[in-house]
């Protein structure tokens, strides 16, 4: 799905979720490991934290309504209808605005600052950090640490991936993503981030099942960095 607005410009945040995402988000519908993305992107993002009260409110409605004809509605629908009902009162708590330190949601799971983490080397210039012992067939939830310049196996997704800029920017086919920024990608997309070369990259992803790679080189790598 398209992202149904961007803020351009006043916004130091241009990539956001979509809005299916904050529908499941709403919902409760999440796994744990997306929460968690979901929520950092919400510390900084004025425009996506707008949006989830909309999809707050319209989870809210289904609730009460209990009508099945309105599930049947796109996620597009559903929050057109919730914009064209009254403004709803918004947290303007933006602190983490422009802040590039980690979002709390992240930082609670850490058990020290980014630079003491022990990092497991995956791949020339890839180290990761996991956040859960889940088989890889059950997806990915992790940190990764990527060093600036190196280029990324070309891959695709079986499912949803999310992807949060911690710190460090990168650019694929789909635009620049720097921190902040989230990359809400579905199994269509198909990519091969190049990362920033002014600074190291920290990225925060979980995806639902194991991504696939479309070049020879990143399927025999998958084993070794595990996503
Ligand atoms: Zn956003």
């Amino acid at each position: 799905m398209n992202i149904s607005e961007q803020t351009i410009g006043i916004d130091p945040v241009s990539h956001h979720l979509n809005d299916e995402t904050l529908l499941d988000y709403a919902c409760g519908a999440l796994p744990v490991a997306m929460e968690t993305l979901v929520a950092c992107h919400l510390t900084v993002c004025p425009h996506c934290r707008e949006r989830n009260q909309l999809a707050d409110n319209v989870n809210g409605q289904m609730l009460a309504d209990q009508k099945p004809a309105t599930i049947k509605l796109s996620a597009a629908e559903l929050l057109s209808q919730a914009r064209s009902k009254p403004a709803i009162s918004v947290s303007k708590k933006t602190n983490a605005v422009g802040d590039k330190s980690v979002p709390r949601p992240l930082g609670r799971l850490l058990p020290g600052p980014i630079e003491s983490l022990e990092w497991r080397a995956v791949a020339p210039g890839i180290k990761q950090f996991a956040l859960n012992n889940q088989p890889r067939q059950a997806g990915a939830f992790k940190l990764l640490r990527l060093e600036p310049g190196i280029t990324l196996s070309q891959h695709t997704h079986n499912e949803r991936e999310l992807t949060y800029v911690v710190r460090g920017s990168y650019r694929d086919e789909i635009g620049h993503f720097k921190a902040g920024d989230i990359a809400d990608l579905d199994g269509h997309v198909e990519h091969k981030p190049i990362v920033g070369d002014e600074e190291v990259c920290i990225a925060l992803i979980a995806t639902d099942a194991p991504v696939k790679y479309t070049t020879m080189l990143g399927k025999i790598m998958q084993p070794f960095v595990g996503i």
